[in-house]
């Protein structure tokens, strides 16, 4: 039965620009909601908010609470370290940010055909064995985001690997580009521990068109779309974890309280929601900024792309959403300032055309 995780990167943040943080009263507040219902599954990397997601879970999580009272996984960034040693580097760095003498999972983060590549010279993978070997680390994985393919050749080359987390939810179960379906029976086949990640896709299947919600609504009364969205994936055999990045209190209760089990009738009923939702053209970002902190002008590209999809999905807000589009621009770069450089694009998991969406987000919020 899948366990709900706490997601330790979309969390609640204090300040602008190169003083924003993370609102520490606040994650104290989270991780003692979670606790208190039961929880007790935490996942940070090395790279969340630069650093500061690792030092944020020591602070509200490791200083007031007992070690035996949590679970903890963290992410060695498997495409920084160029050698062996580097990566015990970086992951003495790990503990020493999080404060704690060990975690429970140590995952290479964001592997794909080129982040495998470097592991292969970077050692990565050897330095899990050892991890696990000394007695350091209870299990070791990764994170993926590539083809089935690219996941059974990496599942077959590391037999050693006991769990693997994947970004699987009910709209990405058989787009092309994430391939959750195909990957989720790749892993099945290999017999790997599964964790989720993205489950609401970074939140956008928490709001549904009112036609999609009818449809919820009349088959699970009182039932929220990011239940549905949390209760698909806990319902596969094979889940574990089930990642979420909650940023309110209400979040977590709403969250903890998703089915664990979902009927066929109710698996219809998400094929005619995912089939609104593909029909709705939103620009399918889920939040994650990984390709912010590499662009050259500054732009905020997320945060536009949030933009365009309210607008997409209520013209009628354009009134209150161009003055928001207006306030970003003065905060940071304009979408017009790109210039088509392609880091952001390389970046992104979900293998968007970040430029060429750019380009049609900031003319639609410049009209
Ligand atoms: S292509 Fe444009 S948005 Fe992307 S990193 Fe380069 S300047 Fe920034
Ligand atoms: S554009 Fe891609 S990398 Fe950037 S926040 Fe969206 S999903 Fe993440």
């Amino acid at each position: 039965m899948a366990e709900l995780g706490f997601g330790f990167l979309r969390l609640p943040m204090v300040g602008e620009g190169p003083e924003k943080q993370v609102d520490l009263d606040a994650g104290k507040a989270l991780v003692d909601r979670f606790l208190d219902a039961g929880g007790r599954y935490f996942d940070t990397a090395y790279t969340y908010l630069d650093g500061g997601s690792e030092t944020a879970l020591r602070e509200c999580l490791v200083e007031r609470y007992p070690r035996d009272r949590y679970v903890l996984t963290d992410k060695i960034p498997s495409w920084k370290p160029v050698s062996y040693a580097d990566c015990g580097r970086y992951y003495e760095e790990m503990r020493a940010r999080c404060g704690v003498a060990y975690f429970d999972r140590v995952l290479l983060h964001w592997l794909n055909a080129d982040h495998y590549d470097a592991c292969r010279k970077n050692g990565g993978f050897d330095f899990l064995r050892a991890l696990k070997a000394d007695g350091k680390v209870k299990e070791i994985g990764f994170s993926f985001h590539d083809t089935a393919d690219v996941l059974d050749a990496i599942l077959t080359d590391h037999p050693e690997v006991d769990c693997v987390l994947l970004q699987i939810n009910y709209l990405d179960w058989e787009n092309p580009a994430v391939q959750s379906r195909a990957c989720y029976e790749t892993a099945v086949r290999h017999n790997r521990k599964i964790l989720v990640m993205e489950p609401v896709k970074g939140g956008t299947l928490a709001q549904v068109p009112p036609e999609a919600q009818a449809l919820m609504e009349a088959a699970a009364p009182g039932r929220s779309p990011a239940q549905w969205a949390i209760g698909f994936v806990r319902s596969l055999p094979g889940v574990e974890i089930v990642l979420s990045g909650m940023n309110q209190p209400a979040q977590i209760d709403e969250n903890m309280a998703a089915p664990r089990e979902m009927t066929e009738g109710e698996l219809a009923v998400l094929a005619k929601v995912r089939a609104i939702l593909q029909a709705e053209k939103a620009i399918p970002c889920t939040g994650c900024r990984y390709c912010t902190s590499g662009c050259p002008k500054g732009i905020v590209i997320p945060d536009y792309f949030k933009l365009y999809n309210a607008l997409q999905r209520s013209p009628g807000d354009g009134w209150k959403i161009r003055p928001a589009f207006e306030g970003l621009k003065r905060q940071a770069g304009a979408p017009a300032d790109c210039i088509g450089c392609g880091a952001c694009q390389r970046s992104c998991p979900q293998h968007l055309p970040i430029i060429d969406l750019l380009a049609q987000a900031g003319a639609a919020l410049e009209k």
